[in-house]
């Protein structure tokens, strides 16, 4: 692949650009953002530089909240995270938090094959804890599709983190309208898949999960 090299001063420039191209498609676009910022989506992903949350889904500024870290990881004690979730559950009252994985994630590979990355390795720490609960499963899928295996358990087990943070329990229990998904992203043909687990209350959060983890695994299974 070939990588183009932009200076910062290119960086400035373009968005110079899109600033005013924006201005001139849609005039007001900014003095109508600086009022409202009414999101419908929490997007959770992956920081992974291919995996841009608003160009994959051609949503604007405004349009989607976004979280990401290494391995779309949601972990109960991390701070960032939850305050991300309680911002956009208790005051955007967004109707979405999506989950989202990417196939040939690096954080996955790190945690699955043992590698040593540094401090990161502490983070990926929390995948491998995925992995050791599935590692039964995970010894019988091809060695090639093992990777992409892992990302897919790791999105329904991050997403299952989701619904039992207190942020989305307490959105519940007062009847409010949020909805947890897991989607995991294909580097290689861009497309977003849906893994079915998809929970929009208390009660739909086991069956959910078991049925999202049933699926991954079918799908596996098959392949190989
Ligand atoms: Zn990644």
């Amino acid at each position: 692949m070939t990588t183009t090299h932009h200076t910062l001063r290119d960086l400035l420039d373009n968005n110079k650009r899109w600033a005013a191209e924006t201005e001139a498609r849609e005039p007001g676009f900014f003095s109508r953002l600086l009022k409202q910022q009414t999101p419908q989506y929490l997007w959770i992903g992956c920081a992974d530089s291919r995996v841009p949350a608003n160009e994959l889904v051609d949503l604007l500024p405004g349009e989607l909240f976004v979280h990401r870290n290494v391995a779309n990881v949601v972990v109960h004690s991390d701070l960032n995270a939850l305050s991300v979730m309680q911002f956009a559950v208790d005051h955007l009252k967004v109707r979405h938090i999506i989950v989202v994985g990417h196939s040939n994630c690096g954080g996955v590979r790190a945690a699955l094959y043992d590698s040593r990355v540094g401090l990161v390795e502490n983070w990926i720490r929390h995948v491998q804890d995925v992995r050791r609960m599935h590692q039964d499963w995970l010894d019988g899928v091809p060695e090639l599709q093992r990777v992409d295996a892992l990302c897919e358990l790791n999105v329904v087990e991050q997403a299952r983190n989701a619904c039992h943070t207190t942020v989305v329990q307490d959105a519940w229990s007062r009847g409010q309208a949020v909805v947890v998904h897991g989607w995991v992203y294909g580097l290689h043909n861009g497309l977003l898949e849906d893994l079915a687990l998809t929970a929009g209350s208390a009660d739909d959060v086991e069956p959910a999960y078991r049925r999202a983890l049933a699926n991954v695994k079918q799908r596996y299974s098959s392949a190989g």
